[in-house]
């Protein structure tokens, strides 16, 4: 309770800011964001929440959001040196977040304003490493994991396998820039949806746009075509 006072001024701010959100990069749609926002707002009460993949907080700031309004907590994980296809010379590589003196990519600083001008410091914990070795000894129970990292198959797969026996039942797992078919985009993150949703583990819910979304079933919740005899 000695916080009490810091989370009321808080309480002001609970809806995701449309206008920061509209000058943070990053490649997550409107609608794929406020669907975060809407599962994160049902299920954060029950434990925190875990995001891979933060980049410079688009999502940060959707998942954030509910995390504040719930008295939560949101894990960002992320090394912020970007990811494969983020690389110089590569599809999309942004200059504005190469840092010289580094020679690489670093996006934390981004990240960071983000956090700030969102209002996010007392609701979000920036983990600056990769997903697996923050997994390693890893040990609460998540009710949202939203798995948005690099999209080499070897990076999904590495997210998915670090994370998903970490989300609590009747949590959630998201998992982002999910497509069909090849010619319309990268088959990584299809590839671990399919793992969850072949495990019999998940419910699949319906999708928004690119975001996949299962549920972990709840303890003693059957699926609907389990055999009867
Ligand atoms: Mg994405």
């Amino acid at each position: 309770m000695g916080n009490q006072s810091l989370v009321l001024d808080e309480k002001l701010n609970d809806k995701p800011n449309e206008t920061l959100i509209g000058r943070t990069k990053g490649f997550l749609d409107k609608d794929e964001g406020l669907r975060l926002y809407q599962i994160a707002l049902a299920v954060s009460r029950r434990g925190p929440c875990l995001e891979i993949g933060s980049y410079c907080g688009k999502s940060t700031l959707y998942l954030g959001a509910a995390c504040r309004e719930n008295n939560s907590t949101l894990f960002a994980v992320d090394h912020h040196s970007g990811s494969e296809e983020q690389q110089p010379g590569e599809g999309y590589f942004d200059p504005e977040t190469y840092d010289i003196r580094q020679g690489r990519m670093d996006t934390f600083p981004i990240f960071r304003q983000t956090l700030i001008d969102g209002g996010l410091e007392n609701t979000v914990v920036p983990v600056l490493a990769r997903s697996e070795v923050t997994a390693r000894h890893w040990a609460t129970p998540l009710s949202l994991v939203f798995i948005d990292g690099g999209h080499s198959f070897a990076a999904a797969f590495t997210d998915y396998n670090s994370w998903a026996g970490h989300i609590m039942p009747g949590g959630y797992l998201l998992i982002h820039d999910i497509f069909r078919h090849p010619e319309e985009g990268g088959q990584a993150p299809h590839y671990i949806y399919k793992m969850a949703a072949a495990s019999g583990l998940f419910q699949v819910m319906p999708m928004t746009k690119t975001l996949g979304v299962l549920k972990r079933m709840e303890c003693g919740e059957l699926p609907e075509d389990l055999p009867v005899i």
